[in-house]
């Protein structure tokens, strides 16, 4: 991409490939929520990327995100990063969804803070799809348990998967995790009991969201496709 570009031309562009990629999945563009990964990027950006026409913006650190979410409270902000527990009722505080759910004992913090503040949190719970020792997320084997409890805890709605297969270049080679996701979230719907809440899959970044979109990404999340590069201290 080129320096010069706006995060205006670069959203629109985002938009438009999103558009192509769900038509190819036999949907629509609005269908699939972009979810605008603003790490490290200052809150500004976040102002210009309302300007463009998001209203969806993802953040890794609860830390970092609490000026922007302060900034811009009345947007959709979704947690994308790793959540301590020592952070939990910040985080519930803040964020409208969480994605990073990886243990049971996690969902239960959530779903105790959420209580208290009379909140009911949609969350996802992340899979180590490639089964990455470094990774984070739930092995696949664990998942049926937690799909279980689910719906017995009050404060949250289990909504869906998520996954970060791991990186690569080329798209195509994140397509068989993608493929893989797919199948393990129709497994949990059917599971699940819970009525039609099992909807979404959180799955592909700037480099391979439209591989992720043909195959059933009802959220995508994009960063540097949108904000241009970032300063690097990502972890
Ligand atoms: C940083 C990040 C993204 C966005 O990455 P890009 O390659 O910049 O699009 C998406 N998901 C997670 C979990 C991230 O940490």
């Amino acid at each position: 991409m080129s320096a010069g570009e706006s995060i205006r031309e670069r959203a629109a562009r985002v938009l438009d490939r999103v558009a192509r990629a769900a038509a190819r999945s036999g949907r629509k563009g609005e269908e699939i929520r972009l979810v605008a990964v603003g790490k490290t990027q200052p809150a500004w950006c976040i102002g210009e990327a309302l300007e463009a026409g998001l209203t969806v913006f993802g953040e890794n650190y609860v830390q970092e995100a609490e000026e922007k979410i302060r900034a811009f409270p009345s947007v959709e902000w979704h947690l994308i990063g790793k959540l301590q527990r020592n952070k939990v009722k910040k985080a519930v505080a803040l964020f409208s969804w969480i994605q990073t759910v990886d243990s049971l004992g996690l969902l239960s913090d959530i779903s105790r803070r959420a209580g208290e503040a009379g909140k009911v949190l949609p969350v996802l719970v992340e899979v180590n799809i490639a089964g990455e020792g470094t990774k984070a997320g739930l092995a696949p084997e664990e998942l049926p348990a937690l799909i279980e409890a689910a719906p017995g805890l009050p404060g949250i709605r289990l909504r869906g998967l998520m996954a970060i297969p791991p990186w690569t270049e080329d798209p195509e080679e994140s397509r068989p995790y993608f493929k893989r996701l797919r199948e393990l979230f129709e497994e949990c719907a059917q599971r699940s009991g819970a009525g039609p809440v099992m909807t979404e899959l959180s799955m592909g970044m700037s480099n391979d969201f439209e591989a992720a979109i043909e195959e059933g990404a009802t959220m995508i999340r994009v960063g540097t496709a949108i904000f241009g590069s970032r300063a690097r201290r990502e972890a």
